[in-house]
């Protein structure tokens, strides 16, 4: 698809939105719900990498460094192991322990009883918390539970909850380092840095999702002769390949499959892409109430 130059620019479109009433009547006429969601679905769960407001609150310590938001320290270089997980012991536990959230709730609603899959960019489990099966979620790019030797001397991945845990009571809030420097957690191979599986470079063990990578495709491909309504939350430009791409080229290649976009900034799509520009708790409350559902 050739982008105009003020959408190259712009990185938006000009969308016609579509109604709720129509993304409702594709749901509730769907034989199974593929969800691709990307960042702007936990962004809607109070998990936004961009909010300064939020980082200010969460992570004090890193105003004095400079940092603004989490997003800005994503695949930053860490000059001492004892910042780095002061940072991240911080937002791993706030993950680690988060509930069910509203947005993640009411779509679990919309999908209700349909054959569906996940597949998601998102590494922070909360499809798994709010009531989506293990074995129909798929995250290519990795998982905050797991942990993984940073310069991948081997192959393992461990659990990374008790190690946060371990860490926590040693930080300092005031500097944001962990003092008690015998907590960080190392390599058990080769007694090097860590660092949770996820993909941020040649590094990143995929192992761990190869199953589910499996499930997935196999699940596609006994889609080809059903009604699909093929459901793309929050996943914008930063890595369209992951879950904007693959779903159009779904779209495309099956032939009763229907593209719905919820995208604030981003939701222009393909001809008979169905797009809601906007908030994916606000679109997905909207589409809700359409079905019948008062969440
Ligand atoms: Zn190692």
């Amino acid at each position: 698809m050739i982008r105009t130059l003020s959408e190259v620019l712009t990185g938006t479109k000009q969308v016609s939105q579509c109604s709720e009433e129509q993304v409702a009547e594709v749901l509730q006429q769907a034989d199974a719900v593929l969800i691709g969601a990307g960042a702007g679905l936990s962004a809607a769960a109070g998990l936004d990498y961009t909010d300064e407001a939020q980082f200010a609150e969460r992570f004090p310590g890193m105003l004095q460094y400079g940092a603004r938001c989490q997003y800005q320290l994503m695949g930053y270089p860490f000059p001492d192991e004892a910042l780095k997980w002061g940072y991240l012991s911080v937002g791993l536990d706030h993950v680690y322990h988060a509930g069910q959230t509203p947005v993640y709730r009411t779509l679990r609603q919309i999908v209700g009883e349909r054959d569906y899959f996940v597949i998601t960019s998102n590494v922070d489990r909360y499809f798994h918390k709010n009531g989506f099966a293990v074995e129909r979620i798929y995250t290519p790019q990795g998982d905050y539970e797991r942990f993984q030797c940073f310069s991948r001397c081997h192959e393992g991945v461990w659990d990374g909850k008790p190690l946060v845990a371990t860490m926590l009571p040693h930080l300092n809030k005031t500097t944001q380092f962990i003092e008690d420097r015998s907590t960080l957690p190392v390599c058990p191979e080769c007694g090097g840095p860590v660092f949770m599986n996820v993909r941020g470079g040649d590094w990143f063990i995929e192992q761990p999702y190869d199953e589910q990578r499996t499930a997935f495709s196999e699940w596609l491909s006994t889609m080809h002769d059903k009604h699909l309504a093929v459901l793309e939350i929050g996943a914008g430009f930063n890595t369209p390949g992951v879950i904007r791409y693959p779903l159009e080229r779904i779209v495309n290649q099956l032939g009763k499959a229907t593209l719905i976009r919820i995208n604030r900034d981003q939701a222009s799509g393909p001809a008979g892409t169905l797009s809601m520009p906007l908030a994916a708790d606000e679109a997905l409350t909207a589409v809700a109430g359409a079905m019948g559902y008062n969440s």
